[in-house]
């Protein structure tokens, strides 16, 4: 099928991964604007989303799942909408040809290795997934075999026929995945080539990313989006501030040139080394992460009475909890910055903030073009005398 702009996905009506491929560009930035104004108009004014000059190909992450086809052929794409029968992908609009191609040559490369395809429902077979990543900015190339054991035959030669057709890999792993279960990444992982992990610039710091940590997967609007959170926070150089849910702390790393000192928080253990590796390689020596649960440690540091200017916070889908904002109004930051994925918990975790803080602007973003995903940016600031209404009785 081809897009209104003229663009032919074969696999639109299949695939489960863009909602929106039958909506132009323009139309799908108005509709993603018209939701996030319903979810946020009522704690202020909500601009025009903004978009990207060249909505394709912009993924830096593509996963492809791996199984047997009906005569025995291998098959390699994404599972159909609400199954897990699997669409063959060739080729696909939103993500990076790189990592494409890579996908496709590991699957043209398996039958001379004797690489099986797992299959799901006889648990035979031993390539379940391969996720590729690319630093944009760098050019590196992270390629993760996840496999039902650990073994994978022939594993120099299979690295090197790899590296001929594809020399801009700089790093191969292994993750060993024997579970049932939808989760892509097992726990065992093994570098079989490179350094394990890639990097990337952004905004003038130079992030590590492991093949489990979370980083958006969409770096050009990624730099609009930190700029704008940058901006949002006010930063002079005197305030200390905390980066929750930090993930590899990309946010508080940028953040950090501009503040006294920076506290990241994350739940995830890689996330977490990432982060301290990154601070070392960028050479910033004013923040310091914690590996904990966001709200655990905010309901510990409002209870120590501690002080934080300004707080950054970028929760996951689910949002973030009321024990969260609820602890996040004690500490009483002058400024809050929100960052979300997710406009209908975004608007939930808005109203636990009650009076004591005032949304002073919104900046939505399309990150995932041909995706019904919108982020935005929400500055809140704390208000300096809430209005007490007094019951007239
Ligand atoms: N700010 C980072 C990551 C945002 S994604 C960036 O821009 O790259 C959300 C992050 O929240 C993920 O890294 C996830 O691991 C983390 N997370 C999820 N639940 C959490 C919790 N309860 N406490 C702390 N971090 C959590």
């Amino acid at each position: 099928m081809s897009t209104r702009d003229g663009m032919i996905c074969p696999y639109s009506e299949k695939c489960g991964g863009c909602s929106l491929w039958n909506q132009d560009y323009e139309e799908q930035l108005d509709n993603k604007y018209r939701q996030v104004n319903k979810l946020l108009k009522d704690f202020g004014e909500v601009p025009p989303v903004i978009g990207m000059g060249y909505p394709y190909h912009y993924r830096n992450k593509v996963h492809a799942v791996f199984g047997p086809g009906k005569k025995g052929q291998i098959l390699c794409g994404v599972y159909e909408k609400n199954s897990h029968r699997i669409v063959d992908v060739e080729s696909c609009l939103i993500e990076d040809k790189i990592s494409t191609a890579i996908i496709r040559d590991i699957k043209e490369l398996m039958p001379s290795f004797k690489i099986k395809p797992y299959n799901e429902d006889s648990g035979y077979g031993l390539l379940r997934h391969v996720l590729v990543r690319r630093g944009f900015s760098t050019g590196e190339v992270m390629v993760v075999l996840v496999l039902s054991s650990p073994i994978l035959p022939s594993k120099n030669n299979f690295v090197k026929a790899l590296l001929k057709l594809h020399p801009e890999i700089t790093t191969i792993l292994i993750n060993v995945n024997d579970r049932d279960t939808s989760m892509v990444l097992g726990e065992q992982e093994k570098v079989i080539y490179g350094k394990g992990y890639i990097v990337d610039d952004m905004l003038g710091c130079r992030f590590r990313i492991s093949a489990k940590s979370f980083y958006q997967v969409n770096p050009v609007q990624t730099k609009h989006l930190y700029r704008k959170a940058i901006e949002f926070a006010g930063l002079t150089g005197e305030e200390r501030v905390l980066d929750a849910y930090c993930g590899t702390g990309t946010i508080g790393l940028i953040a950090a040139a501009h503040a006294k000192e920076v506290m990241g928080v994350e739940l995830n253990y890689e996330a977490v080394g990432d982060a301290i590796q990154n601070a070392k390689q960028n050479k910033i020596k004013n923040e310091r992460f914690l590996c904990a649960d966001a709200t655990e440690y905010i309901v510990d540091v409002a209870k120590m009475g501690e002080h934080f200017d300004v707080v950054f916070m970028d929760p996951p889908r689910a949002g973030s909890t009321k024990a969260f904002v609820e602890a996040l109004v004690e500490l009483a930051p002058e400024r809050v910055v929100y960052i979300s994925c997710n406009p209908e918990t975004l608007a939930r975790d808005l109203k636990w903030f009650g009076r004591e803080y005032q949304v002073e602007q919104i900046q939505p973003y399309d990150m995932f073009p041909f995706t019904d995903h919108i982020e935005s940016v929400v500055l809140l600031n704390k208000v300096q005398n809430p209005i007490t209404y007094l019951n007239p009785q």
